[in-house]
């Protein structure tokens, strides 16, 4: 077992693995750490490493996020499985093109989800029979979530799954991500930093593996159409554990539509199940109509200009 902990004002994690790991691995972990914290803390950027800053600058005028190839795979990929559908999606999309990715979860990251995606985790791995690699989270922080958005949160696993990528000699990490990420406090886009911490630590990272123009509105889709049986292992949704269920029941019971799990009033469960108003026949007409008022009342009140939900409200309509 090695621990690979920091302790800094706000902030104290510790992951352990049930491994031993050299100094140069421990060092891209903490590396990743550091910047998680630097992003979730308005802390100054010299709590960074002078190379990773120098390098983030370089690459902040570099590649755009839509010319992104989609990633040469060398042996298998270690995949970043958080079981919101987007990285669910990755996985079958994985799987379909003949690959036997590794699981990487990193607990804890997601607070409250932990508690619904972590056994789920655990029963993708064993339903696709698949290696699966958890490391023990120690994590206490005072964090800002305003809006679900913890900057370089994707990081932090990255740099968390290197050293079982050196253990079991894979090369890339995959998530499932389709569009760029909003900007954090510390230093703009993901695609940037994860390319520049791909240069610093020689391990390769991709963002979705069918490429992001493919988007998140098929995958919503192949979800209703090719892969509906998977919904019960879809834990996308933002709102907090003990409150999903007692909406999502509110709704199911006014609409008498037989929604997926998840509270059904926040942006991801508005978006997921106006998916399957479009790509369904799922519920009678009266349900249909009652769900899909529903979300527009969602719509109307959290003020939302999404493009996937605006695409989808076109498949809808038309
Ligand atoms: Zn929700």
């Amino acid at each position: 077992m090695s621990d690979v902990s920091i302790l800094l004002p706000n902030l104290k994690i510790k992951i352990s693995y049930p491994f031993p790991i050299d100094i140069k691995h421990r060092r891209l972990v903490q590396q990743a750490m550091m910047a998680y914290y630097a992003s979730i803390s308005n802390f100054s950027n010299h709590m960074l490493n002078s190379n990773l800053m120098a390098l983030i600058e370089k690459y902040r005028n570099g590649i755009a996020f839509e010319e992104i190839e989609p990633p040469e795979i060398v042996g298998e990929p270690i995949l970043a499985l958080t079981t919101g559908k987007d990285s669910l999606h990755a996985l079958m999309s994985l799987l379909d093109m003949g690959y036997k990715p590794h699981l990487f979860y990193l607990d804890r990251i997601n607070k409250s989800e932990a508690f619904y995606e972590k056994p789920k985790v655990k029963e993708i791995a064993k339903k696709f029979d698949l290696p699966l690699h958890i490391p023990q989270v120690t994590y206490s922080a005072i964090i800002n979530r305003q809006n679900h958005n913890i900057g370089f949160r994707e990081l932090l696993i990255y740099g968390a799954a290197i050293p079982y990528m050196q253990q079991h000699n894979l090369d890339t990490i995959i998530f499932g991500i389709w569009r760029e990420l909003r900007e954090g406090p510390l230093s703009g886009d993901s695609h940037q930093v994860m390319s520049t911490y791909s240069e610093i630590s020689g391990y390769k990272y991709s963002f979705h593996p069918l490429g992001i123009e493919y988007g998140e509105d098929k995958c919503i889709k192949d979800f209703c159409e090719k892969y509906y049986d998977l919904f019960p292992y879809v834990t996308s949704c933002y709102t907090q554990i003990n409150y999903r269920e007692k909406m999502y029941e509110n709704i199911s019971s006014k609409t008498g539509f037989p929604i997926y799990h998840g509270c059904g009033y926040c942006i991801k469960c508005c978006r997921i199940n106006l998916g399957l108003i479009a790509y369904t026949n799922l519920g009678c007409l009266k349900s249909r109509k009652l769900l899909l008022g529903h979300i527009e009342k969602q719509i109307k009140i959290k003020n939302l200009d999404d493009p996937v939900i605006n695409s989808l409200l076109k498949v809808v309509y038309k």
